[in-house]
């Protein structure tokens, strides 16, 4: 990917204070729909993301159902406001792909054979964009369905990591995400070390390869610890 012309880096800092190691603000909170069977909202800085599960519940029509197991159904959705200049409504390309990549990072700690006939329905809403939407809402989503109470192995927790200007960096902010020269989406089952989601774009060294999982792990790690504390705030 070509090298950004903004500039994002300013004295070893970025553009919004923090050194290239540290996460944004992030604050989560669970059961914000009350109509859903579980949900949660997740923010990353100014990405919001509020993820809303129904279900298990039978599926209709029936020629969709499998007989030995549940199915997942995701949708990520971008509000109009949720972006500086208005995004239009309804799904779009980069929406289809992304509700499948969310998707595909959480049916793995879902046990969606205990729902034969059965699925379970997942909304992902981003009210407020500013990078890593998807990894926002796959972490809102992971703690939506714990609080619905589906069987799950582990909790999903999500980050994004990248390289600007050479610097390997945590968290990407929208402008970091739009100028980067490389951008991972990282999601993990971290109990079980098991990855979920490894999307990347651009060129990396493997040496920075490496060095970018194993920051994305232990960002993950802590990221797990707030999940957790914020579904056991549900009980407090
Ligand atoms: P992710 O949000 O998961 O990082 P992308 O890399 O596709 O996914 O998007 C990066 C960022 O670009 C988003 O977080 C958002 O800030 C911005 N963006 C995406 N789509 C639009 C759009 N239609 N209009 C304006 N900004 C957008």
């Amino acid at each position: 990917m070509a090298k950004s012309e903004v500039k994002l880096l300013i004295d070893g800092k970025r553009l919004d204070g923090r050194l290239p190691g540290e996460m944004r603000k992030v604050e989560m909170k669970v059961d914000v729909v009350s109509r859903a069977d579980g949900s949660a909202m997740v923010k990353f800085g100014n990405t919001v993301a509020i993820a809303a599960v129904y279900g298990p519940r039978p599926l209709y029509p029936k020629y969709l159902q499998e007989a030995k197991s549940g199915i997942l159904r995701c949708r990520y959705n971008m509000v109009p406001f949720s972006v500086v200049e208005r995004k239009n409504p309804g799904p779009d390309r980069r929406s289809i792909e992304l509700s499948k990549v969310i998707r595909l990072a959480l049916e793995p700690a879902i046990f969606l054979e205990e729902f034969p006939k059965a699925t379970i329905d997942i909304f992902v809403e981003i009210l407020q964009a500013d990078g890593s939407t998807r990894v926002t809402g796959i972490n809102a989503a992971s703690l939506a369905l714990a609080s619905a109470g589906i069987p799950m192995k582990d909790l999903v927790t999500a980050c994004s990591v990248g390289k600007i200007e050479d610097t390997l960096i945590l968290d990407l902010s929208g402008i970091e995400d739009n100028n980067s020269e490389c951008d991972m989406a990282f999601a993990m089952m971290p109990s079980k070390e098991k990855i979920t989601l490894l999307q990347m774009d651009g060129t990396l060294k493997k040496e920075e390869v490496k060095k970018l999982m194993e920051m994305a792990k232990d960002a993950c790690a802590k990221i797990y610890e707030m999940q957790k504390n914020a579904i056991k705030e549900k009980y407090r």
